[in-house]
C-alpha cells in the first residue's frame, strides 16, 4: 500500500494508476475506522481496480465548539485496516497541508445544506464541501464512495459534484449498524453504557417509524411526533427529529400524507455525544428486522 501525505505525491500516484487504464475509487473518512469504513472500502474495491482511502480529521467542518481536538485519531491502525482491506493508495494529509497558509477559498452548496443538520451546525457543510472539493481535485477523475449514515452530506456532495462539473461518480452505500441496529460512528466511542444503552432509541424509533409510514393515509406530523417522542422518552436531547424529501431534504408539512418515498432523519445527543441516523422510506430496511 502506498502512503502519501502530500497532495502533490497523492495525485501523482492517482494519475500514475489512471494512465495505466486503471479505475480509481475514492473512499474520504476522517479515520478512527469501523467496519462501516471498510464496508465502502469493500464497495469501492468492487467498483474500480485501485481503491484510495483518505485520512483527514477536517478542522473547517468543525463548529467553535464542537469536538475538533477530541475527535478519535488512530492512524497506525487505520493504516493497518486499509492494508488488511486491499487499499491501494492511502492519504493522510496535515492540516497544513490541505489548508496551506494564504488559503481563503470555500465551496458551498446552497438550500439544501440549510435543513437539517444545517440548522444547529451552520459551517458544516461548507467545511465538508471544501474538504471533498480538495481531496477530489487531488485524486482527479473516479468513483468516491460515501456512507448512507450521512445522508444529508452524500446528496450535498453529489449537488456540489453535478454543479462543479467534476469528474466524479458518487456512490452511496447502506448504514452498516451493530448487531442490535446502532449505527456504527467513529464517535460511538465517546458513550458510556447508559448513554449506549439510551442510543439504542434512534433505531428503534427509526423502525417503528417505516412501519408507521406503511401504512396507508398516515400522516408525516403522525410519524415525526413518535419519533420524536420516543427519543425524549429515552433520555436523548432531540436536536430535530425531521421528515423530509428524500432529494432536496426540505422538511414535510405535517398535514402531508406520508409519500411513497421520503427521508426520516434524527441527531440526537446522548449525553454529550451528538448522533445522527436516518432511513429512507422505500429505500431502507428497517433498522432493527424483528
Ligand atoms: P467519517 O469518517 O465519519 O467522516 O465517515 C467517512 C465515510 O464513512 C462517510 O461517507 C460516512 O457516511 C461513512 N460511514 C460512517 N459510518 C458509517 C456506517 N455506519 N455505515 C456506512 N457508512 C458509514
Amino acid at each position: 500500500m502506498l502512503i502519501h501525505d502530500t497532495v502533490e505525491a497523492f495525485r501523482a500516484s492517482c494519475d500514475e494508476a489512471r494512465a495505466s487504464r486503471k479505475r480509481i475509487a475514492l473512499v474520504p473518512t476522517m479515520g478512527a475506522l469501523h467496519a462501516g469504513h471498510l464496508a465502502l472500502v469493500r464497495g469501492a474495491k468492487a467498483r474500480a481496480d485501485v481503491v484510495a482511502v483518505s485520512v483527514f480529521v477536517n478542522p473547517t467542518q468543525f463548529g467553535p465548539n464542537e469536538d475538533f481536538s477530541r475527535y478519535p485519531r488512530s492512524l497506525e491502525r487505520d493504516l493497518q485496516s486499509c492494508r488488511d482491506t486491499g487499499v491501494g493508495i492511502a492519504f493522510t494529509p496535515s492540516v497544513e497541508e490541505m489548508y496551506p497558509q494564504g488559503e481563503q477559498s470555500r465551496v458551498r452548496v446552497n438550500a439544501m445544506t440549510e435543513h437539517l443538520c444545517g440548522r444547529t451546525r451552520p459551517v458544516h457543510f461548507e467545511g465538508v464541501t471544501t474538504v471533498v472539493a480538495k481531496l477530489l481535485n487531488a485524486c482527479g477523475q473516479c468513483v468516491a464512495v460515501f456512507g448512507r449514515k450521512d445522508y444529508q452530506q452524500l446528496k450535498v456532495v453529489e449537488r456540489m459534484c453535478r454543479d462543479l462539473m467534476m469528474p466524479v461518480e458518487i456512490v452511496g452505500l447502506p448504514t452498516v449498524r451493530e448487531a442490535d441496529g446502532l449505527a456504527l460512528s467513529s464517535r460511538n466511542a465517546y458513550l458510556s453504557a447508559e448513554d449506549r444503552a439510551r442510543a439504542l432509541s434512534i433505531p428503534r424509533a427509526l423502525s417503528e417509524a417505516l412501519l408507521q409510514a406503511r401504512v396507508g393515509d398516515r400522516r408525516v406530523g403522525d410519524v415525526r411526533r413518535a419519533v420524536h417522542e420516543r427519543l425524549e422518552s429515552a433520555g436523548l436531547r432531540v436536536d430535530y427529529a425531521s421528515v423530509a424529501d428524500a432529494d432536496h431534504l426540505e422538511p414535510m408539512d405535517d398535514a402531508t400524507i406520508f409519500p411513497e418515498r421520503a427521508l426520516i432523519a434524527i441527531a440526537a445527543f446522548a449525553g454529550t455525544t451528538r448522533l445522527i441516523d436516518n432511513v429512507v422510506v422505500g429505500e431502507d430496511p428497517p433498522p432493527i428486522m424483528s
